[in-house]
C-alpha cells in the first residue's frame, strides 16, 4: 500500500479519478493516492434527513466517494482496506 500523507488541502475532484488513468504507467501510483485520500474526505455524516458527505454535502456515498471507491477496488483493496481510510476521532474530525 502507499504511504498517504494528509493531502495538504488538496482538492480531488471527479476528473482526478476518471477510470483509465489507474490502469496503468505513471499515472497509477498518483491516482490510487487521490482515491484513498478522497475516500478519507468524501465521508458519511448523520443527518436527520440522512447519511450526507462531510465534504461536499451530497447524499452519500457522493459522486466523488463512488467513483474513488471504485477505483479502489478495481487495483484490488477489499472493503476493509477502505473503510480503513476513514480515521476519523470523532463525526467531525
Ligand atoms: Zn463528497
Amino acid at each position: 500500500m502507499l504511504p498517504l500523507g494528509r493531502g495538504g488541502g488538496q482538492v480531488i475532484k471527479p476528473e482526478h479519478l476518471v477510470k483509465g488513468n489507474a490502469m496503468s504507467g505513471p499515472m497509477h501510483g498518483s491516482t490510487i493516492a487521490a482515491a484513498a485520500y478522497a475516500i478519507r474526505v468524501h465521508c458519511s455524516i448523520s443527518w436527520p434527513e440522512g447519511s450526507r458527505c462531510l465534504n461536499c454535502h451530497q447524499r452519500f456515498p457522493c459522486q466523488v466517494h463512488r467513483l474513488a471507491y471504485e477505483t479502489l477496488v478495481d487495483d484490488g483493496w477489499t472493503d476493509l482496506q477502505i473503510e480503513a481510510l476513514d480515521q476519523r476521532t470523532g463525526p467531525w474530525s
